[in-house]
């Protein structure tokens, strides 16, 4: 599920951890939290490009950093010059087609009892977890 926030919770939420509100930084914030294709930083900053002409790429990358760090959205991370954001952080599965790039989700109905079961079985407390599948898409067969 994704967390669903309005603008003011969002501007509470920054306030509250000591960053400023700008237009733009809750323009990166509702777009990133709204999308189910994991989109890059240039997706972003080429899509928000269009209604805020002043924005930079440095603006969109800190802000989905601040995201992540205050707990919004996840990072995934490809490689070096790949990084997607998520804002689905139940556990579920990521298929990524290895032609173009589009991830798609996957919920498996019991995808979380049988991650729970792994999890009891190797006896540990996991901080974050990440499935991946890779694929190619319908689009790119
Ligand atoms: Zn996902
Ligand atoms: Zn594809």
């Amino acid at each position: 599920m994704v967390i669903w926030m309005d603008d003011q919770e969002l501007i509470d939420l920054f306030r509250e951890n000591g960053f400023k509100v700008t237009a733009q930084r809750l323009a990166i914030c509702k777009f990133i939290l709204s999308r189910g294709d994991h989109p890059s930083t240039d997706q972003v900053y080429h899509a928000l490009k269009i209604d805020y002409p002043t924005i930079s790429l440095g603006t969109v990358y800190k802000t989905l950093d601040l995201l992540e760090e205050l707990g919004l959205i996840q990072k995934l991370r490809f490689n070096e010059s790949n990084i997607r954001y998520d804002p689905d952080l139940q556990l579920h599965i990521n298929m990524v087609c290895t032609k173009c790039g589009k991830i798609y989700d996957y919920k498996a109905e019991n995808i979380q009892n049988m991650w729970n079961v792994i999890i009891s079985d190797l006896g540990i407390k996991p901080k974050g977890q990440r499935i991946d599948i890779y694929f190619e898409c319908d689009d790119c067969k």
